[in-house]
């Protein structure tokens, strides 16, 4: 029996990952759930999944929970969610919240030697330093659930490490890949929101229209691989069924496919190194779904969001923190209709100008660096 914890289960990922455990049967069983605001949800997958532990946003929240369950210990806010990376009694913890809010807990767990199925890529690109250092001293494991990393980390096993030329991760190029550069100025909130492929959290899916997403996985990759930047390279494949892929020096690519359905690999970080047959999985039909598969030149020119995020990577440091937080702000605003589609980049440059990088190797660095940038971020103004 494994006892896991979804950090985020109201989310996007949160939720296919309850699926995921309901057809595994009885060997998975959710030992803690947590939401921030959605209480509605929370309470139905308590009533489902039946956690010993769960977490809130706001302590009246916290209080109605009690009052229905009082054998559930319930926390709330931040320390809430920190907690719920603690528990002595977890064998996997899913961070899916979205957001370097997923950062403390990540690291509680570290300490704790457990296995972290990690979706929140925020938390490896504002913490990478301080990961790596961690999992030098404790035993333990992050499996990657973003569909590239989780495809990296799949073809990986195809070879050694001295034997990787490059990792090629593939990118849906988003909503605006066709569009020229002129309507891009005039892009409003709805039309970022609509991804071609993937059905996503509203902040993600916002990254994934600036190709900030995809920028924040290159740094992804670049920590969870220990690869140079120069030896990852970003290949836009728009039908999604290419996860992504590894170039080997013998000139051998091995590359994991399958329907754009982050069930995949949520379940494999959890089940690795087993492969495990589950009913909610969907196979891919290649004359169906998979006749034709392109790949095109990324436009970094047009959609900033790698070229931004590779500066901030290779500036090092605290900078990714910062390319970060300035960006979770700016995706806010954006949202809020307080600035334009454009100014995303704007808010993320000017955040990084007024940077000076210290190392990003401990937690107090990484969230002075983060506040920095959120309330730099907070107070832009057009
Ligand atoms: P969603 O926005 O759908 O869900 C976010 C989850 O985090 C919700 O459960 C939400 O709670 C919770 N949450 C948000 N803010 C806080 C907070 N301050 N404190 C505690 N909990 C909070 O996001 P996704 O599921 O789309 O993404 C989650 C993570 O996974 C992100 O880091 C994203 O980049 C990554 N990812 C997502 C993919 C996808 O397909 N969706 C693919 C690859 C990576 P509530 O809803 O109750 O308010
Ligand atoms: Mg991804």
């Amino acid at each position: 029996m494994k006892n896991i914890v979804v950090l985020g289960s109201t989310g996007s990922i949160g939720t296919s990952a309850l699926e995921v455990i309901k057809g595994l049967s009885n060997e998975y069983n959710v030992l803690g759930l947590s939401a921030n605001r959605n209480l509605a949800l929370i309470l139905e997958q308590i009533e489902q999944f039946n956690p010993k532990f769960v977490s809130i946003g706001s302590t009246e929240d916290a209080e109605k929970i009690k009052k229905v369950y009082p054998n559930i210990e319930v926390y709330y806010g931040d320390e809430g969610l920190k907690k719920l990376g603690m528990l002595d009694e977890t064998d996997i913890l899913l961070t899916a919240v979205s957001g370097a809010i997923g950062i403390e807990a990540t690291l509680e767990a570290i300490k704790r030697e457990k296995r972290i199925a990690l979706a929140n890529k925020e938390t490896m690109v504002a913490a990478g330093d301080l990961i790596n250092k961690m999992l030098k001293e404790y035993k333990a494991e992050i499996i990657p659930v973003d569909s590239e990393h989780s495809a990296l980390f799949q073809s990986l096993h195809g070879g050694k490490d001295g034997e990787v030329r490059k990792l090629i991760l593939t990118a849906s190029g988003g909503p605006f890949r066709t569009w020229d550069r002129e309507a891009i100025k005039d892009v409003k909130v709805e039309d970022a929101l609509k991804h071609p492929n993937w059905s996503m959290g509203s902040k993600i899916t916002i990254d994934s229209a600036t190709l900030v997403n995809k920028g924040l996985e290159v740094i992804e990759a670049h920590q969870l691989f220990g690869i140079p930047y120069e030896n990852i390279e970003v290949l836009v494949h728009p039908q999604s069924i290419i996860h992504s892929m590894v170039e080997f020096c013998d000139n051998s690519i091995i590359a994991q496919l399958g329907v754009p359905d982050m069930k995949l690999p949520i379940q494999y970080a959890f089940t690795y190194p087993e492969r495990v047959c589950n009913y909610v999985l969907e196979g891919l039909d290649f004359v169906k779904s998979a006749s034709t598969l392109t790949f095109e030149e990324v436009d970094n020119e047009k959609l900033k969001g790698i070229k931004l995020a590779i500066e901030a990577g290779k500036k090092g440091g605290t900078m990714p923190a910062v390319f970060n937080a300035a960006n979770e702000v700016a995706v806010e605003l954006f949202l809020k209709r307080e600035i334009n589609f454009l100014d995303i980049y704007e808010v993320i440059e000017k955040a990084m100008e007024q940077h000076i990088v210290i190392s990003g190797d401990n937690l107090g660095n990484i969230k002075k660096a983060d506040k920095e940038a959120r309330d730099f971020a907070y107070s832009y103004k057009k």
